[in-house]
């Protein structure tokens, strides 16, 4: 079976072609990063404009990259929540009007739920269950996955995701947009035991986070180094705000696998890209015995491919979405909204 899917949630325009959904037949994938850089962060109306622009392209070019024709696709794929509503319209009713002219099922995707399927395009032997650390732009969750598009929320964050805190630090830190992989570079040559930021764990056993705790204490830190003339080490706030971040994820990864008495944990997201937390995961993974999978650099940000995975475990469970499909810009994981839905 191969799935056509699209995905525009917020500024990455992608289509990819996947194949019983852990085979990547292409995966095209146009990100507007340098538009959005000079606004600091993603404006909704640009994004929206610039998938517009795109999406016939990413769609062509997809079909290209595999060597096939509309003929051979058999479903046609899209995310619909969470996002940018205006971005997710765009990808959304070009995978309509496909799968209308085509004759094939639509199939909506949860984007969230997406993130975690990228881990079944590179590790064929991985399924459910796991445990599964989501840490993305916009969402930090502890899940347990017991079998496909079967979730169990374990905790999630009470104020930011991860990679906002990180995108907000690297701004402190006038490193620009998206901070998440300008804080990893330079982490590598700082010291992270510099600064004792906090690591925040909540309750005992909570497996919730908090984020916005530390990003205050590195901006106190930073202005209070400004008003007694201290260099700041850019490097170094880096490490340590990233080594502080790192623990308390790994420690309530490790603490939700225990809990659920599985062998397998999963990272998921943009985040999930950061070196410091694969590295630091590793070892933890391997002293508690422990398999930890995460997908490529490339996988761990928004694209295609991993909502091409997800849609073919949807289509064989027999969803199948009518037109009056609607964009649910606040969707919650494990959440189906749309007629239709088995
Ligand atoms: P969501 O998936 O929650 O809707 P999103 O799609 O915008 O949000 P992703 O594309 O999954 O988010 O991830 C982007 C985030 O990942 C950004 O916050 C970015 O800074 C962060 N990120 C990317 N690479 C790294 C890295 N190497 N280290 C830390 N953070 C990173
Ligand atoms: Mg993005
Ligand atoms: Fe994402």
């Amino acid at each position: 079976v191969i799935i056509m899917s699209i995905e525009s949630s917020c500024d990455e325009t992608s289509c990819a072609l996947v194949k019983n959904g852990r085979e990547v037949l292409s995966n095209i994938i146009y990100s507007q990063i340098d538009i959005h850089k000079k606004f600091g962060g993603v404006v909704p109306e640009i994004a929206s404009r610039n998938h517009l622009e795109k999406i016939s392209q990413v769609i062509d070019e997809a079909l290209e990259g595999a060597d096939l024709t509309f003929n051979d696709v058999r479903a046609i794929a899209t995310t619909y929540g969470p996002g940018l509503v205006g971005a997710l319209l765009v990808g959304m009713s070009n995978a309509k009007a496909l799968a209308y002219s085509l004759g094939v099922k639509l199939i909506p995707v949860n984007h969230i739920e997406g993130h975690i399927y990228a881990n079944f395009i590179e590790h064929k032997e991985l399924e459910p269950p796991f445990v599964c650390l989501i840490v993305s732009g916009g969402h930090s969750h502890l899940v347990y996955m017991s079998d496909y598009g079967k979730y169990e929320i374990l905790g999630k964050t009470r104020d930011d995701a991860v990679g906002e805190a990180f995108d907000k630090v690297a701004r402190t830190l006038g490193l620009g947009y998206p901070g998440g992989p300008k804080i990893d570079a330079l982490a590598k040559s700082g010291n992270p035991n510099a600064i004792e930021f906090p690591r925040v764990y909540l309750e005992k056993d909570s497996l919730d986070f908090s984020f916005s705790g530390i990003k205050s204490s590195v901006l106190n830190y930073i202005n209070s180094c400004k008003m007694k003339n201290i260099e700041i080490v850019n490097e170094d706030v880096a490490a340590s705000f990233q080594q502080a971040v790192v623990e308390v994820l790994s420690v309530k990864l490790i603490r939700a696998a225990k809990l659920k008495k599985v062998k397998n944990i999963v990272l998921a997201g943009g985040v999930a890209a950061n070196s410091g937390l694969r590295n630091y995961l590793i070892s933890l993974s391997k002293e508690n015995d422990l398999k930890l999978y995460f997908p490529s650099i490339e996988l761990c940000t928004d694209n295609a491919a991993m909502i091409g995975s997800a849609a073919y475990y949807e289509y064989i469970s027999g969803a199948d979405a009518d037109l009056n499909l609607n964009a649910v810009p606040n969707l919650k994981l494990g959440e189906k909204r749309y007629a239709g839905s088995k």
